[in-house]
């Protein structure tokens, strides 16, 4: 009996000792995640007036694509906004317009600091095909450069999205905006799909030298 009594103790304390290794673990593991947080710092903007920020404000395109339900892509190095183009609509009333029949294909470059967009879009099908192609150093955000675009308020949104605080490791230069809202929704391998209102989102991360998304308009049956 006592030989059995001493076999349970030992196991007991080899259970805790386990259970306490892991839980210690866990408790570094957070404060890692912590430590990396502190580190990457969210650049303070360099714009004088918030007006004229890109994403909130009326800088570049977005004070004329603000008036179009739609979504598109914006670089966050440079501003450039390329519309997905699912729909059309007339530039001077907002009314909507017929389906064109045609396959429409944008190419969007600008310089060697920004990513390059290609946009297929079938307008009949509601569907397009998009493609973030990356520079030679794989497409990263420049801090300088988002700093002189950004007010402070968008500048957190572009850094720190609020479904994962702290836990990037790289950042790209690209990032979905929704024109009605114009929330960014920062390109990251987290996310293999979301939609941005009725607007599916489907991310392939398997190329080396681009991402592909597929984006197709996928309204809530009501
Ligand atoms: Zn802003």
């Amino acid at each position: 009996m006592q030989v059995i009594k001493k076999k349970i103790l030992i196991i007991s304390i080899f259970f805790i000792v386990i259970f306490m290794v892991s839980y210690k673990k866990e408790k570094m593991h957070d404060q890692i995640i912590i430590a990396e947080s502190e580190v990457r710092n969210i650049p303070p903007s360099e714009l004088e007036d918030k007006e004229r920020c890109f994403l909130c404000g009326n800088g570049g395109l977005m004070g004329y694509y603000k008036q179009f339900d739609s979504i598109g892509i914006i670089n966050l190095n440079t501003g450039q906004i390329c519309d997905i183009g699912i729909f059309s609509y007339d530039e001077e009333s907002g009314i909507l317009l017929e389906p064109s029949k045609q396959l429409n294909h944008t190419i969007t470059k600008s310089g060697k600091a920004a990513s390059t967009t290609s946009v297929s879009t079938n307008q009949e099908r509601r569907i397009s095909n998009v493609e973030l192609i990356f520079t030679e150093d794989n497409s990263p955000l420049h801090d300088e450069m988002a700093a002189t675009l950004f007010c402070d308020e968008c500048l957190i949104k572009i850094y720190e999205p609020k479904e994962y605080p702290g836990l990037y490791d790289y950042r790209f230069d690209m990032a979905f905006v929704d024109f009605t809202s114009r929330e960014p929704y920062p390109v990251n391998e987290f996310y293999r799909g979301y939609f941005i209102r009725d607007y599916y989102l489907n991310f392939d991360y398997s190329s080396n030298d681009r991402i592909k998304v597929l984006v197709f308009y996928s309204p809530k049956y009501s």
